[in-house]
């Protein structure tokens, strides 16, 4: 099963990712760690790739496409894959259905306030990471880890400003993948805003249960 999974931050994709490549036994593959990976390689494109994402730059499209195409030739990715991060344009969308066929594009949809709240309320341990939630997952004690007993606190990057304009990036930059995938009748829009289960159960339901 080929698949691409879209989803707005917050929409908890990487766990779902997690869920259905262990379900489905199909590798989760990422273009954040495709660069990680040919950094570490000695060959031209990994060198290139080093030098662009060591600048901060993003990468070209020409150059992003070559590495998922090696990526995706890997023996543990011809019975399937799921994309992660990948295509992020319509250019990369149109090189990728050049030389794969993908099954499915899971597009996951939460509303922004649900994100908002998620987000917005997450506590993080200083001390060893752990990751709680004010409402929906709240430590023993107030502002302190169970784990560890270290202080928690609040992200920069999670305040209700800084989602909403994260939210509204993701937008402008998927709603082109989205219209895309919709006319070639591959998209299959999930609402995330529940449970991993519940979610897991509509992905069962959409794709069929694993082979
Ligand atoms: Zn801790």
């Amino acid at each position: 099963m080929k698949l691409i999974f879209l989803g707005p931050p917050g929409a908890g994709k990487g766990t779902l990712a997690g869920l259905v490549s262990k379900e489905y036994g199909i590798p989760q593959i990422s273009t954040g760690d495709i660069f990680r990976d040919a950094s570490k390689r000695e060959t031209e494109l990994g060198k290139k790739v080093k030098e662009i994402v060591g600048r901060g730059d993003l990468v070209p499209d020409e150059l992003t496409v070559s590495l998922v195409r090696e990526r995706l030739a890997q023996p543990d990715a011809l019975g399937g894959y799921i994309l992660d991060g990948f295509p992020r344009t319509i250019p990369q969308a149109e090189a990728l259905d050049g030389f794969q066929g993908i099954d499915a594009v899971v597009n996951f949809t939460i509303r922004d306030e649900a994100v908002i709240e998620r987000l917005s309320g997450r506590l993080v341990c200083r001390n060893c990471g752990a990751i709680y939630h004010i409402k929906n997952m709240p430590p023993k004690v107030p502002g302190v880890c169970d784990v560890c007993g270290g202080p928690l606190y609040t992200r920069p990057d999670d305040t209700r400003e800084s989602i909403a304009n994260r939210l509204e990036v993701y937008r402008k930059q998927t709603e082109p993948l989205i219209a895309y995938y919709r006319k070639k009748k591959l998209l299959r829009d999930i609402d995330s805003s529940k449970s991993p289960g519940d979610t897991m159960g509509q992905i069962r339901r959409v794709l069929g249960k694993p082979a």
